[in-house]
């Protein structure tokens, strides 16, 4: 449906209610979490689903060789504009984080088949695999339609019962075999709609965010070894405690980092303890760092600063430190054309909105170093995500939807 004079395209609210309710149903469990993991039953449930909603929508089905659920509105030409996100979803996590995406971009289509015929291609996508929550393998749908699965994956990966992912595949009817074809050089335009997960437009009252840039996220290792000694024979002043020296650089890199402000965000969420017992001075600490910044001097001006303090802190506690890169991804910059598009469908739309970076990492950073990309937020309520207190209001994803039909509008007819 087109509201001519102001441009904009509306969807149907009682459709997208249904679609979000039903989908938030398939892997929930009883506590109201959703476990939904590439290539289980619920995976395969909400497939099977999404194909029924495509078809009903009077799109055209297709489900690629890696399992990525495609709905199609042909257009004039064959190039595609695509949208789309996620479906499937961490341990507990929400009913809206990639969901929102998927059958927010599904509504839109369904607005759009009315139009007539596109001048260019549409298409809604359901990703697979963006959180890696069963297999170590992040991004694993956008990955094949890139070209940037490695050969050897299928073979390699295992679940944590020890499932090899060729299994799983067959295990939902896929051929590991066939995963280049999922291969796509069609694409001149990807555009992602997601709930914030933080509270920025929440706090702010602001309608839509349109992302400017995915931040750039460096995780380390820091691995403290002092020495191992009895507890209660081994005097403080002649201790090397791994665990105290630890603790320490974690403070004081958290320090770093809120002297700093946001956006800046580091996490040291991971630790180990050794030998972990209650009578014994550890004598090795282990802890993860995760630390971002939309700016990449930045980030790495703090990651200097990060490695100062771990330096200081273990002269000062005699004991030794090793610190390791174990993921360092390059900031991922939106569309400029895109988001100029999606501005304008917001002020169609009514909606007021706000340029902003993405706290979290997604599918658009991977997509936007082949094809243009562009996100638009939605407010998450008190800014709750990957957990079952996850909400946005269905006004508010009815809004965000209607500005992504509206841009998708402008980009394809
Ligand atoms: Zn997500």
């Amino acid at each position: 449906m087109t509201n001519g004079s102001a441009d904009a395209v509306h969807v149907d609210e009682r459709l997208l209610g249904r679609y979000i309710e039903e989908l938030g149903r398939i892997g929930e469990s009883p506590d109201g979490g959703m476990s939904r993991f590439l290539y289980d039953r619920a995976w395969q449930q909400a497939r099977d689903t999404l194909v029924g909603w495509i078809r009903e929508a009077g799109l055209e089905p297709r489900v690629d060789a890696v399992g990525n659920v495609f709905g199609r509105l042909p257009g004039a030409s064959d190039r595609v504009v695509l949208t789309g996100s996620h479906v499937d979803t961490v341990p507990s996590g929400g009913k809206y984080d990639g969901a929102l995406g998927v059958v927010g971009g599904l509504a839109a289509l369904a607005a759009l088949a009315g139009s007539g015929t596109p001048a260019r291609t549409l298409e809604v996508v359901a990703l697979c695999e963006e959180e890696s929550s069963r297999f170590p393998a992040n991004f694993f749908g956008t990955r094949a339609m890139l070209g940037l699965i490695g050969p050897d994956e299928p073979q390699r990966l295992r679940d944590p019962d020890g499932v090899l992912l060729a299994d799983a595949m067959r295990e939902a009817g896929l051929d590991p075999a066939a995963i280049g074809t999922a291969e796509r050089h069609d694409l001149d335009a990807f555009l992602e709609l997601h709930i914030e997960q933080g509270r920025v437009l929440a706090d702010e009252g602001v309608d839509i965010g349109l992302v400017e840039v995915i931040p750039s996220i460096a995780w380390e290792t820091i691995t403290v070894r002092g020495r191992q000694d009895h507890a209660g024979a081994t005097p403080m002043d002649l201790r090397q405690d791994a665990l105290q020296a630890a603790a320490q650089m974690a403070r004081e890199i958290t320090g770093l980092v809120e002297q700093e402000g946001r956006p800046a965000v580091a996490t040291t969420g991971r630790w180990t303890v050794e030998p972990g017992l209650p009578s014994i001075v550890p004598g090795l600490a282990r802890f993860s760092l995760d630390l971002r910044h939309p700016d990449l001097a930045v980030r790495d001006r703090l990651l200097a600063g990060v490695h100062r303090i771990c330096t200081d802190v273990a002269q000062r506690h005699g004991v030794q430190v090793d610190v390791t890169r174990e993921k360092d991804e390059e900031p991922a910059a939106m569309d400029r054309q895109l988001l100029d598009v999606c501005r304008q469908a917001a002020e169609a739309c009514g909606a007021s909105w706000k340029e902003m970076p993405s706290g979290a990492g997604h599918d658009s950073q991977l997509m936007a170093t082949r094809v243009p990309t562009a996100m638009v937020f939605v407010p998450s309520v008190a800014g709750r995500s990957h957990t079952p207190a996850e909400y946005t209001e269905l006004a508010d994803c009815v809004r965000g939807a209607s500005v992504l039909a509206t841009a998708l509008h402008r980009l394809a007819f």
